[in-house]
């Protein structure tokens, strides 16, 4: 019998379960680039339901308690005190999702006697201490590509949020002004402007080809080059490095995974070395910027707009200085939590599950850490290294 540890948001204020807008959501046959979605042997949850929240418990109960096995749920998860510290000691699976991430820090993972798998529902496990988790032996998955187009499309969405001034000029609406000239004294089309990613995995090469047909001058800068045909077919622009990259766009848009390489990456001198009025989106991880490097190019007009969704830490205290500097477009850590996302990461989660609580392997793709190092995705996309980590940070 295995304890299952799941760390989940807390469920709506309206009460559990909504009233849902949608009476449905789209079937999708596969990922572009072949990959097969998760393919567990059953989901016991209809698609569309909410289920990264506590009451929606990934739709994993009856699996779990029907094969002998403990799964305790909550959303408890700061400090010596909470019920996720109390129940980590003997736990030998524990679950949570990045938008409410359960920091697994080395000195957590020193507790978790029991502890044999971390499974991110959802994709990004830098909320684990990696370099802990290898000299522990521990696995940690992740369900890779199961929200990568959610992100992608919230990334679109950040871009033409900040560019056209979406949130203010909705903002003087509901406010009950008609304000023309104080709306559109920040907007400007996209088209012709240079548009660039910082990574071109799964979620950056989605939002090149999303951006692709408003006309834009595309860019992007990853570890590994694209193939080439790729390259000719979005009529992009490679960079050698971030910075190069950096000073060359009028946007750019994150999606690189935190690791050591990436840390604090956009810090006061990569900002100051972009164009003036350059929008920033990050949808990828929070310190992949300085905090306070952005909040301070935003008040001198050096940036005229930063969006994104994550945050550090998650939740973020009220007095966060992102949540009240000029020209952000901030959402919570929602872009890959929609409703059509927790179907496929709750399905990937269970499919994970299964194959480890029955011994069998674990699909690659969905592999970070294994076998006492790097593996699957983790190899392909991750470093390790002292400090750099937040997981290693216990921040
Ligand atoms: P992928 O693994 O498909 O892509 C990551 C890409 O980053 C790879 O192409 C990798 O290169 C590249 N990369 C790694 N290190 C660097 C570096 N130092 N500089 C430039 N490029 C680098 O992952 P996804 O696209 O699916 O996800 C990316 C990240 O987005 C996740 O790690 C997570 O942090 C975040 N995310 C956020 C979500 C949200 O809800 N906001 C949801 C899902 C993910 P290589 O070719 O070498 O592998």
């Amino acid at each position: 019998m295995a304890k299952v540890l799941l760390v989940l948001y807390p469920d709506p204020v309206s009460g559990y379960p909504p009233v849902y807008a949608r009476d449905s959501i789209p079937v999708l046959h596969g990922y572009p680039g072949g990959q097969t979605l998760p393919s567990p042997s059953a989901i016991d949850f209809t698609p569309g339901e909410l289920l990264g929240c506590v009451s929606g418990e990934l739709g994993l109960r009856d699996f779990l308690e029907s094969n002998g096995h403990q799964l305790v749920v909550t959303s408890d998860k700061e400090g010596p005190d909470s019920e996720f510290e109390r129940e980590l000691p003997d736990a030998d699976v524990v679950i949570s999702q990045p938008f409410w991430p359960a920091y697994l820090t080395a000195e957590r993972i020193a507790k978790a006697k029991n502890l044999k798998l971390a499974l991110t529902a959802g994709i990004g496990s830098d909320h684990v201490d990696l370099d802990a988790a290898i000299a522990r032996g521990l696995t940690v998955a992740e369900v890779t590509f199961c929200n990568s187009i959610s992100v992608a499309e919230h990334a679109v969405m950040q871009i033409l949020a900040l560019v056209r001034n979406f949130i203010a000029s909705h903002q003087w609406v509901t406010d009950g002004g008609w304000n023309i000239a104080d709306c559109v004294e920040r907007a400007y089309d996209v088209e012709g402007m240079d548009v660039g990613v910082i990574a071109a995995g799964r979620i950056g090469l989605a939002t090149l080809r999303r951006m692709a047909p408003f006309d834009v001058n595309l860019h992007y800068f990853d570890t590994r080059r694209l193939p080439d045909a790729v390259e000719k077919e979005l009529n992009v622009t490679y960079h050698p490095d971030a910075a190069s990259l950096a000073r060359s766009v009028d946007v750019v848009s994150i999606h690189a995974p935190l690791h050591p390489q990436t840390y604090h990456l956009f810090d006061e001198k990569l900002i100051a070395s972009m164009r003036r009025g350059s929008y920033i989106v990050n949808t990828a991880r929070a310190e992949i910027c300085v905090r306070d490097a952005v909040v301070a190019a935003l008040k001198s007009g050096h940036l005229a707009g930063y969006a994104g969704d994550v945050w550090y830490p998650q939740p973020p205290p009220s007095d966060h200085p992102w949540r009240s500097m000029p020209n952000e477009a901030m959402t919570p850590h929602v872009s890959g939590t929609t409703l059509s996302a927790q179907a496929r990461y709750a399905a990937g989660a269970r499919e994970i599950l299964e194959d480890f609580l029955s011994d069998k392997a674990i699909r690659d793709e969905y592999l970070i850490v294994s076998g006492g190092g790097l593996a699957g995705t983790g190899a392909a996309s991750y470093t390790t290294g002292s400090g750099a980590s937040p997981g290693s940070s216990g921040k």
